[in-house]
């Protein structure tokens, strides 16, 4: 017989309903016993449901501590005693003088084990809009005392399919390792750059709005930025915008750009324009602003105290690499002759004219 009734408990996953089923079973009983006037057919009344939960009630408190069974501590902790109006165990405590309600200062106790305790925290965890742990733990302490009832409800609340689609977090995977370039240290700020472009913003010239782009410097070792402006998307503007740049910060030894697939903004436009950019063409402004002095290469000859007018043309006929490559001093040709002179003091005009 208890097997069939924890059946009956079992089929059900709605508070409610197995609430509404057992008035009905009660009812059956009723007038089987021909104690009762009423019909099957009739509705459910408050009254029949309240004494169907009651009897659930009882039911699983003598399941689980019938006075057979060894009482576990953390239920006579709570100083139990027996409600003589319905034989349900309650919680003793110390609020009988508390201006609150029978059912708040004596709660019924629950097994922490039980399926219809389930069902319990379930119906008050949608009635109170999924809410979290504590919020149902107060709420349902106001009628019940679940035996540690936190860990319980945590328990259940977690297969709470709603709950765990509105909460779900995304993966977190650990960050790959930082590319040298963010890692290197003991370099001026901006020798490694990312470069992106953000905007339009519309500007005012006359009485025209003009779309102008933001080109973003930013140093990959100290995150330090650097903001020019591009007046358009193509690949001249770009260079315009990198030399303001070297201008002011020195030169970069590496240039990063993701082709536009994380640009700033996002915009398809951008993305397409900045595809679109002649890579050659950048890089070889690059080339031209670091290289190494050349055979053959057309240059001026810097002279301190002479005016820049009338400083000398010359042709590289040597160079002298030092151990790095990094060419220093060269030999350089002038209708006064040949000179041995320092990089420094060579502006170069033509990149070689025999290459
Ligand atoms: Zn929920």
């Amino acid at each position: 017989m208890e097997n069939a009734v924890d059946r009956l408990l079992e089929r059900y996953s709605s508070w409610h309903r197995l609430k509404r089923a057992t008035a009905i079973l009660l009812r059956v009983k009723a007038l089987l016993r021909k104690k009762a006037s009423v019909n099957l057919s009739d509705p459910i009344t408050v009254c029949e449901l309240q004494q169907a939960e009651l009897a659930i009630l009882k039911y699983i408190q003598t399941a689980s501590f019938g006075s057979s069974q060894v009482k576990p501590s953390s239920l006579l902790k709570l100083k139990p005693f027996e409600d003589e109006s319905n034989q349900l165990l309650r919680v003793g405590g110390r609020l009988t003088n508390a201006p609150i309600p029978f059912e708040a200062k004596h709660p019924v106790i629950l097994p922490n084990n039980h399926h219809v305790t389930q069902l319990i925290i379930s119906h008050y965890h949608l009635r109170l809009g999924h809410a979290g742990p504590e919020r149902v733990l107060a709420e349902i302490r106001q009628c019940f005392w679940i035996l540690k009832g936190r860990a319980v409800i945590k328990q259940t609340l977690k297969s709470c399919l709603q709950c765990r689609k509105l909460r779900a977090k995304p993966q977190i995977q650990q960050m790959a390792d930082l590319p040298n370039s963010r890692v290197t240290p003991g370099e001026p700020p901006f020798t490694r750059v990312g470069v992106d472009y953000f905007g339009p913003f519309l500007v005012k010239k006359a009485r025209s709005e003009l779309k102008r782009y933001g080109c973003l410097f930013t140093c990959l070792t100290t995150r330090a930025i650097h903001l020019e402006v591009a007046h358009t998307l193509d690949t001249d503007s770009f260079i315009n915008a990198l030399q303001r740049f070297i201008a002011r910060r020195g030169p970069a030894t590496e240039i990063r750009s993701d082709n536009g697939t994380n640009f700033v903004g996002g915009l398809r436009e951008l993305r397409k324009a900045i595809s679109e950019w002649n890579q050659q063409r950048i890089s070889d402004y690059l080339l031209q602003n670091n290289q190494n002095l050349r055979i053959g290469d057309l240059v001026l000859i810097l002279l301190e105290n002479t005016p820049r007018n009338h400083w000398p043309l010359g042709l590289i006929t040597q160079v002298y690499p030092g151990a790095d490559g990094l060419v220093r001093t060269v030999e350089v040709k002038t209708q006064a002759g040949v000179f041995i002179r320092p990089a420094d003091k060579i502006c170069l005009l033509e990149a070689s004219l025999l290459s």
